[in-house]
């Protein structure tokens, strides 16, 4: 059997670029994110079941889920987005772990499940992993990357933030950390990732 690794991390503080390296070196990278979005989008595994539910006003006129229109349905309105969160998890869930069995089945020996809000998730995502790896990263340096990415304000990323699992309680959630503060260049996360790789079965 593989080992199950669960990364995780705050909004830029370098999820994808760990990914990538744990790709490289022979890892299988399961994206929860790509997954959730691909049920909700054209033609995706949820729509029946969201168009049943809260009526096909829901979808817009590329056939996909309007996210603009259930983003306001589920706005304070606890049960609709529990509702909502009981028809995609499953879905998601159900494609997971049909990932995660085609690679164990192609002979990988590590599978890495890239969850954003794996913290956030509480137990949904407990029962798939053997390991839990953080990436962490002070505030001041995710405003700086997120920036840089996508133009958007400091305030708005301060807000993604605010929204998200504190550092303190990614950290205490984790087996491993990866710190990949300002000063860590990406030559120096790459050793980071290196140093780890006998003991994730790389
Ligand atoms: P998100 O949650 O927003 O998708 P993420 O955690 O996946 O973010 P990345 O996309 O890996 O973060 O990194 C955010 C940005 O910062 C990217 O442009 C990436 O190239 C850059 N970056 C990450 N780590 C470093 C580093 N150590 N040195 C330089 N640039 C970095």
């Amino acid at each position: 059997e593989p080992l199950r690794l669960g990364l995780t991390g705050g909004i830029g503080s370098g999820k994808s670029t760990v990914a990538t390296m744990l790709a490289e070196c022979g890892a299988a990278v399961i994206d929860s994110d790509a997954i959730s979005r691909a049920t909700t989008a054209s033609g995706g595994v949820a729509l029946p079941a969201i168009v049943a539910t809260f009526g096909p006003q829901m979808l817009g006129a590329d056939g996909a889920l309007d996210r603009g229109a259930m983003r306001q349905l589920v706005f304070g309105d606890t049960s609709a987005r529990h509702r909502l969160e009981s028809i995609i998890h499953p879905l998601v869930s159900q494609e997971v772990d049909r990932q995660a069995k085609l690679a164990t089945d192609s002979g990988k020996t590590c599978l890495v499940f890239d969850v954003p809000l794996l913290v956030e998730s509480g137990a949904r995502w407990r029962g798939k992993l053997d390991r839990v790896l953080v990436i962490d990263c002070p505030a001041e340096t995710q405003i700086e990357r997120v920036m840089a990415r996508s133009g958007i304000g400091t305030e708005e990323v301060q807000r993604i933030i605010d929204a998200q699992a504190s550092r303190e309680a990614r950290l205490s959630a984790a087996d491993i950390v990866i710190y990949n503060g300002a000063g860590v260049s990406l030559p120096a996360l790459r050793e980071s990732v290196q140093s780890l790789l006998p003991s994730l079965g790389l």
